[in-house]
């Protein structure tokens, strides 16, 4: 079945295709955007594989938590005093990867 099918985030987490890694941790990854829009691009990647934030559950309270705290220290260890963050959600949001990944953005 497609909805089976490892998506190329769980193939980068285990370490199956190759990434620009910045960060791991036991909850999440976080790795460059393979087409940067700007300096700084980072994907922030929960390891649990949730197709979209539609499908978050009680239980991923922690993981998304934990995710949002990285962000500032993520965007501060890459010289960044400002920044974007980005959730795209479904076909009709502009996702593409599904996989439940935050964008963080900034120059
Ligand atoms: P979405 O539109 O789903 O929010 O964004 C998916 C993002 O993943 C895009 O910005 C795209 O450039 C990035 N991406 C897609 N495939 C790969 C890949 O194989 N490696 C990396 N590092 N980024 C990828």
């Amino acid at each position: 079945m497609v909805s089976e099918e490892k998506t190329i985030f769980s193939k980068i987490i285990d370490r199956e295709i190759p990434a620009d890694i910045v960060y791991e941790d036991e909850k999440c990854i976080v790795i460059k955007d393979i087409n940067p829009k700007a300096r700084v691009h980072l994907l922030v990647i929960p390891k649990k594989p949730i197709p979209t934030l539609f499908d978050l559950q009680p239980e991923d309270k922690d993981c998304m938590g934990h995710m949002m705290l990285l962000l500032p220290q993520l965007a501060q260890s890459q010289g960044l005093d400002g920044f974007k963050t980005q959730i795209n959600t479904g076909e009709s949001g502009g996702q593409e990867v599904f996989h439940i990944h935050i964008h963080l953005i900034g120059n």
